[in-house]
């Protein structure tokens, strides 16, 4: 009798290798087919940044060719999930479509729809989660409620994930071999469509520090991890003139890589590691995926976190939103230094560093006094690792509108360019213009009108603009 055919359905999870859904599937049956729907609902989104669909297509392209060695092959569609999956389904003849579940509203809605239609004409679905360490439902707190504080949420999953490591569950999945391929007609795309084609041309793919691909993703982390930056992480983490993060943010959203590959990783070097700094260094790391987890939890269990702030308060905040300050913010010309370089390596690369996504958000959100959510569709529209629950958490967090308990946090940003890029490399690399200005004045901000030379100067006062945001914080009603 033949092998029951399988689709397996690709979404965050480009990948072979330890792939939790596909690998129950290849477990099942060898006839499993891949498949990825390019969703217009989400490709030709507003905020779908050209540097998401350049990963996105390029990582694609290489697991097409992934599947083929594996014996079978990935197959394109374009549409609503909800229509097009079925369709496919039938016309293959699947028994059983399976895929790893998602913890954002639109997936969890498109996903309930995708399994109602295919259960509507026979076929089975098979779902389960991949793209975290830890399932949301396994994480609550001792009264049985969802975490919204990450210090708690945190000692929580460190448990759990080494209860899991130690009893091998976070063993690694082999990629699937030795697959059959459909030997029949299939209605689907000949080929992958260019960004064009899309309306999403991106030019900075050679700055973007995030490489496309299940291979590229491999060597990144054993560059990072095997005797690399990992081992000095902590304080190199803070310092976006080097080279001291992973910059796996794009991998581990697209999942060319898993979390258990970086968790696995982690743990290799930290049994190489020759001193209390590097295991420091390793443990702060992996404290930096439990932030990836917590915020994919806290998603999970209150998407109304994607709709506004978490604290009502919040909502009553008078914005000022003045247009031009705002798109000054966006182009890289507030004329401050530190968050002009930061706009234009985004700009120009679709990534920036962490310390600098935190400083740019304190100055839209506190110095301009522009609603967070500007900022976080304009995030949204750039980053190469865009990702509703980090970029969401990471916007309410700088805002204080969160589930951060901390009531209001305001950075300085000369202040924080003397403290982490003090030679003022990272500012120099992104506004070459002010190449010829000295280190102190760069970072400060106060240049003279001689040295600037068409760069603006400050479009707003820090010293006014906090004590200005302070003012209008007191007038909210207290929570
Ligand atoms: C305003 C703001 C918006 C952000 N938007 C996003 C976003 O859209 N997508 C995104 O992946 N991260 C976002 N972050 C978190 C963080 O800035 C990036 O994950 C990090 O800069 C990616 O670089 P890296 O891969 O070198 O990280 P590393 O320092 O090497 O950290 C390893 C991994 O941990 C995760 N991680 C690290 N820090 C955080 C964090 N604070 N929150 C959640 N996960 C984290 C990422 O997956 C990252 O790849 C945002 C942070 C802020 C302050």
């Amino acid at each position: 009798m033949a092998a029951e055919r399988w689709l397996f359905w690709h979404r965050r999870d480009l990948r072979l290798v330890d792939n939790l859904g596909l690998a129950a599937a290849a477990a099942a049956t060898p006839a499993v087919t891949g498949v990825f729907v390019l969703d217009p609902a989400i490709l030709s989104a507003a905020d779908m940044a050209p540097a998401r669909v350049w990963f996105l297509l390029e990582s694609l392209k290489e697991l097409q060719a992934s599947w083929r060695k594996a014996g079978s092959e990935l197959l394109l569609l374009q549409g609503d999930p909800a229509e097009v999956l079925p369709q496919l389904a039938k016309a293959i003849g699947a028994g059983v479509v399976a895929w790893n579940r998602d913890v954002e509203p639109y997936g969890r809605e498109r996903d309930r729809r995708v399994a109602a239609a295919l259960q509507a004409q026979g076929q089975k679905v098979l779902v389960d989660w991949d793209q975290l360490l830890v399932a949301p439902e396994a994480l609550k707190t001792g009264g049985g409620d969802p975490y919204r504080v990450y210090g708690p949420f945190k000692r929580n999953w460190f448990g759990q994930v080494e209860r899991r490591a130690e009893a091998g569950e976070l063993a690694l999945r082999p990629a699937p071999q030795g697959l059959l391929a459909y030997d029949g007609e299939l209605p689907v795309l000949a080929e992958l469509p260019s960004l064009e084609s899309l309306g999403k041309p991106f030019s900075g793919a050679d700055l973007c520090p995030c490489r496309p691909g299940e291979a590229a993703a491999k060597q990144q982390l054993e560059a990072f991890c095997d005797g690399g930056p990992l081992l000095s992480y902590e304080p190199g983490r803070n310092m976006p003139g080097e080279s001291g993060t992973s910059a796996l943010s794009a991998a581990l959203k697209f999942g060319t890589l898993s979390p258990r590959q970086a968790w696995d990783a982690a743990q290799q070097a930290k049994a190489l590691a020759r001193s209390d700094e590097q295991r420091e260094s390793i443990q702060v790391w992996e404290q930096e995926l439990a932030w990836r987890e917590f915020y994919q939890q806290a998603l999970f269990h209150f998407p109304e976190l994607a709709d506004g702030p978490y604290r009502p308060q919040w909502k009553l905040f008078p914005w000022e939103n003045d247009p031009d300050r705002y798109q000054a913010w966006c182009d890289g010309l507030t004329g401050m230094p530190i968050i002009d370089a930061a706009m234009r390596q985004l700009n120009e690369s679709g990534w920036m560093h962490n310390r600098c996504r935190m400083i740019v958000a304190s100055y839209l959100v506190k110095d301009l006094i522009c609603d967070w959510r500007l900022g976080e569709t304009a995030f949204m529209a750039r980053l190469v690792d865009g990702d509703l629950a980090a970029n969401n958490g990471g916007w309410q967090w700088s805002a204080s509108s969160g589930m951060d308990p901390k009531p209001l946090r305001i950075f300085n940003p000369a202040t924080q360019a003397s403290k982490f890029d003090p030679e003022g490399d990272y500012i120099r690399r992104w506004l070459p213009e002010l190449s010829h200005v000295n280190t102190k004045d760069l970072l400060s901000g106060e240049i003279t009108p001689m040295e600037r030379r068409g760069y603006p100067a400050p479009i707003v006062s820090h010293k006014k603009q906090q004590a200005h945001f302070k003012a209008l914080y007191a007038s909210l009603p207290k929570a």
